[in-house]
Parts: structure tokens; C-alpha cells; sequence
């Protein structure tokens, strides 16, 4: 993970001022960083019986996706309010610049699923407390929460339910 670590760019006072930008965009344009992402994140789930990986908008995406191709599972979207266009429930909360809501499809996730949230980065913990909160409500078997990388001095992870399992592949 120290190449992949090596390719993060961080980028001062973007998108307000004080904060530093973990940019995992020059990480993913790199085949090897985006390739060894890949591999480390299907590492840990392979065992896992993941039927659904739901990624958040919208860095989420792209190592949801990968990781939902590599598990043979599904991918579903968590987005920002309106994107969405069938039935949906949401959620609402306060990150480390602003506030937030964001949306689900109501249908899904079903009980039977077991589930990874993926998301890039864990700041505050607010995006993933309020993900864990839309996906509980759906009532998968189980829930399980990735990031690639780890803001550790936020302390994001006493934001999320004591019941699921997280895992970061990078902490800072
Ligand atoms: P939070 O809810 O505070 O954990 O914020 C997490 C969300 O905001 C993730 O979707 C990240 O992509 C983004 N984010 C927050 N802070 C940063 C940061 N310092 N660097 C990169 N992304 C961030």
C-alpha cells in the first residue's frame, strides 16, 4: 500500500480553507495504485459472502465498483438528493465542511443481502454514519464498512455503529 499511498495527492485549503485534500484521483489515473486498490480491497471480502457493495457518491463509485466486480456481487449507488429517480429514503447529516442528505433506492438492499459500504475517504464519519443508517434500515444480514483511506486524528470511527466491522487500507 506505500505505492498506492506514494500516488495520493494532498491538496491545501480545497474545497474551504484549513481542510487538506486527500485527491485519490492521482492514485485511481494510475494503473498499478488502481489495480493494487483493487486486489487489497477483494483480499479482505473474498470470504465474506458480500452480495451488494454499496458505494457513496461519488469517489465511492470507483472502488465500490471494483470491489463488487472482483466479489461477483452487485453495486448500489448512494446518492446525493434528487439523482436517484425511483422510491427513495434518506438521510441527513453534518461533515467536516457543511451538512449533507443523502439517498438510497428503497428496494435495493433485501434482507438476504450482506452488504459492504465503501467509500474513499473516512473524515468526521458523518457521510458513512448516515450510509450505515439508510443500509441498517433495510435490514441486510450483515453490514460491513471500507474506506481506502483513514483520517485518523477525526476520529470518524466513534461516528459509526459499534456493530459493524471497518477496515481502511491507508491511515493517516
Ligand atoms: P466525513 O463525513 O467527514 O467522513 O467525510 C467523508 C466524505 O467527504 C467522503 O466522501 C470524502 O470523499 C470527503 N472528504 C471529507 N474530508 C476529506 C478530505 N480531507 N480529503 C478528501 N476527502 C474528504
Amino acid at each position: 500500500m506505500e505505492y498506492v499511498k506514494s500516488k495520493i495527492r494532498d491538496v491545501i485549503d480545497f474545497p474551504q480553507k484549513g481542510i487538506v485534500f486527500k485527491d485519490l484521483t492521482t492514485a485511481f489515473k494510475d494503473s498499478r495504485a488502481l489495480r493494487t486498490i483493487g486486489s487489497e480491497l477483494s483480499q479482505i471480502y473474498c470470504d465474506k459472502g458480500i452480495t451488494k457493495v454499496v458505494g457513496i457518491e461519488s469517489r465511492g463509485f470507483i472502488g465500490g465498483s471494483i470491489l463488487a466486480s472482483k466479489l461477483d456481487a452487485g453495486f448500489v449507488p448512494v446518492r446525493k438528493p434528487g439523482k436517484l429517480p425511483a422510491d427513495t429514503i434518506s438521510a441527513s447529516y453534518d461533515k467536516e465542511y457543511g451538512k449533507d442528505t443523502i439517498e438510497i433506492h428503497r428496494d435495493a438492499i433485501t434482507q438476504d443481502d450482506i452488504v459492504v459500504i465503501h467509500d474513499d475517504v473516512l473524515a468526521t464519519g458523518g457521510t458513512m454514519a448516515a450510509a450505515c443508517e439508510l443500509v441498517k434500515s433495510l435490514n441486510p444480514k450483515k453490514i460491513y464498512v471500507n474506506f481506502i483511506v483513514e483520517l485518523e486524528f477525526l476520529n470518524g470511527r466513534n461516528a459509526l455503529p459499534v456493530d459493524v466491522e471497518v477496515t481502511s487500507l491507508i491511515k493517516y
